[in-house]
């Protein structure tokens, strides 16, 4: 059972990681935790830089907080799919360059690469545009990743969930990968896209890949 302290300290190592990874800058992004019955996420308006353990704050899925810091102002986001999803116990939120950039053309990542299926499906969808922080964009999310683990959200950044911080991270890490390589690959024509029968033979490799 890992206690409050290194969860307090697991959401700095990301909020810090992904600003050194050049994923975020300034006080953009935000990180929480399943704690309890609630979460434990990053503060609002805070730098990574300044980050410390004392700052993230113990909230709840109805949004109510105890101690001197307020919640990031995207709690809903993370209330919202920490609460309905039972798989996902960490959320990730971040407004890393190519990510955002197809984000704002409102460009889906096709599955033009196999690592494109880390998110749990052949395509990284885009979320509707809506107005940051709000119940709009919560529920924007939720219906779009429908079960997947990562998608972008227009006009706006990236999100990715897992059943770890360290987990979620490297999914926010492999989105914005793939839309470099998206991006890339725009500028000298386009990606030859793989297929379905690609995508259950990727599916049948990943869970034969790594040490266990
Ligand atoms: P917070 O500083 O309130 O977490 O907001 C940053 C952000 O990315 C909003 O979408
Ligand atoms: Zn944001």
């Amino acid at each position: 059972m890992i206690s409050e302290q290194e969860l307090r300290e697991g959401v700095v190592e990301n909020m810090k990681a992904m600003d050194s990874a050049g994923l975020n800058h300034g006080t953009a992004g935000n990180v929480s935790v399943r704690f309890e019955d609630g979460m434990l996420i990053s503060p609002s308006g805070i730098p990574a830089s300044m980050l410390t353990p004392e700052q993230v704050v113990p909230t709840q899925f109805d949004g109510s907080f105890t101690g001197d810091f307020k919640p990031s102002s995207e709690w809903r986001m993370h209330s919202g799919l920490l609460e309905k999803r039972t798989d996902v116990n960490a959320v990730v939120h971040c407004h890393s360059r190519f990510a955002t950039t197809l984000a704002c053309a409102r460009k889906p990542i096709p599955f033009l690469h196999y690592m494109t299926a880390v998110t749990g499906g052949a395509e990284i969808p885009v979320a509707p545009y809506a107005t940051f922080g709000t119940q709009d964009l919560a529920d924007s999310i939720l219906e779009t990743l429908d079960g997947r683990f990562g998608c972008l959200m227009a006009n706006h950044g990236q999100i990715a969930v897992s059943t770890s911080l360290k987990r979620a991270l490297s999914v926010a890490e492999e989105i914005e990968t793939q839309a470099g390589y998206y991006y890339g690959t725009l500028a000298i024509g386009g990606p030859v896209v793989l297929t379905d029968e690609d995508l259950k033979n990727v599916a049948i490799e990943f869970k034969k890949y790594g040490q266990s």
